[in-house]
């Protein structure tokens, strides 16, 4: 077992830090004050591989681990979670489910426009009745000849009003629960589908967030992801490898919130002296140090078990729970280090503890994640 990470790994780190530095930082009180969403910034993540970094190379991606994979997202996590959140739903969602349900055809023509950027990817799961209950979703997709209509909302829709492709899950069975919903990609220049409300969030404001309204939308049948039927279940698989990613990204939204604190405490006086020398204070810096580095091993742990091909679901929803729980407190003693400073816009403390809150909501809450953990762990000791 070796802890450290490769001179490779640590180079992408740099490469990502270097990248969102220079190309979010300059921007990003603007951008979060205005939610707007830099969808040329992003597109620029995909000349340098960020955009499909587990996809093999042959479909243009950057082929890599997804260890590596985690590091990515941890890193945009210290600079902008919001856009490490776009970056997560087009790499491990939309581009992840392609991979994993798609037929080498609909792989060769569609992976490498997501991998470089020339495409954004959406992946639509959620509906305005459905989130935790996701299989209760009322999209439906009803056969037509060979082709098929889809009608529906899907809501909360990381990156939609400017998706090029979207994954959505539509029931196309009604009759069977278990196996009643199917996976279809769908261009968005097609007629009956567009964006609709965009959301006006709490936190991760620079993440583009809006519904995805289908309106008879005909779609052929080489739309359909995966086998018919078998949607849902690819949608669970997909989400086992989404959660590990935000999972690294509360870690890095947690240590930009950690380090920022950190180095305040040491310039900052009171009674004579640094707060940094007050117990109080380096208690609650211990706390969130330790915390931090017990979420980032739970991250890589599941992360490296995907890497191995195993079955992950225990480990990426243990990841996501701890870590995006441990994110929240952190990002709270952050705002309580910073003390009055910590509570308006020039100091960085107040975007972390508002863009944190999202990592226990989405992909799964963390009471969903406590359900899939307990199931897992209950099953192991029938
Ligand atoms: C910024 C943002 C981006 C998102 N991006 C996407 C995306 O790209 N694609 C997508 O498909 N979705 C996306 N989502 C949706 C997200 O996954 C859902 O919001 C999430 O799964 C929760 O669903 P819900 O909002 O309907 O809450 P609900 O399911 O209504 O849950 C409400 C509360 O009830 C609790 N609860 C529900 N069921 C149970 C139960 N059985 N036991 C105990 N407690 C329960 C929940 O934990 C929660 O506390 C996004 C959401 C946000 C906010």
């Amino acid at each position: 077992m070796d802890f450290r990470l490769t001179d490779e790994q640590n180079q992408i780190r740099q490469m990502v830090r270097e990248f969102a530095e220079s190309e979010i930082k300059p921007h990003l009180a603007e951008w979060d004050e205005k939610q707007h969403f830099p969808v040329e910034v992003f597109k620029r993540a995909g000349e340098l591989g960020l955009l499909g970094v587990t996809i093999p190379e042959e479909y243009g991606g950057a082929g890599l681990s997804y260890v590596d994979y985690a590091n990515v997202i941890e890193e945009f996590g210290v600079v902008d979670s919001g856009f490490g959140l776009s970056v997560a739903a087009h790499n491990s969602l939309c581009t992840g489910h392609t991979y994993l349900a798609g037929s080498d055809e609909q792989k060769k023509k569609w992976l490498p426009k997501l991998t470089s950027g020339e495409w954004v990817g959406a992946w639509g799961l959620t509906e305005p009745g459905s989130g935790s209950d996701a299989s209760g979703m009322r999209t439906t997709a009803v056969k037509d000849g060979s082709d098929w209509i889809l009608n529906g909302t899907k809501n909360f829709i990381t990156n939609a009003t400017y998706a090029d492709l979207s994954v959505v899950l539509a029931v196309t069975d009604k009759a069977d629960q278990k196996h009643g919903i199917t996976a279809f990609a769908v261009e968005m220049d097609r007629k009956g589908i567009h964006a609709g409300k965009k959301e006006n969030k709490l936190g991760m404001r620079v993440s583009d967030t809006a519904e995805l309204v289908m309106q008879d939308c005909r779609v052929p049948a080489s739309s359909v992801l995966g086998e018919i039927g078998y949607g849902f279940i690819d949608a669970m698989k997909t989400l086992d490898g989404g959660r590990i990613s935000i999972g690294a990204l509360a870690v890095g939204i947690a240590r930009g919130a950690y380090e920022a604190a950190r180095d305040y405490s040491k310039q900052r006086t009171a009674f004579g002296k640094p707060i940094s020398d007050f117990q109080a204070i380096q208690f609650m810096l211990a706390d969130m140090a330790t915390e931090i580095d017990a979420a980032r091993l739970l991250c890589y742990r599941a992360a490296a078990i995907k890497d191995e091909g195993e079955k992950v679901t225990q480990f990426s929803a243990m990841a996501k729970l701890y870590a995006s729980e441990v994110a929240v407190r952190a990002t709270e003693k952050g705002v309580q280090i910073f003390g009055g400073y910590g509570f308006v816009k020039d100091f960085p403390a107040e975007k972390y503890y508002r863009d944190v809150k999202l990592c226990t909501i989405g992909e799964g809450t963390s009471e969903i994640q406590r359900m899939v953990i307990a199931r897992s762990i209950l099953a192991e000791a029938r």
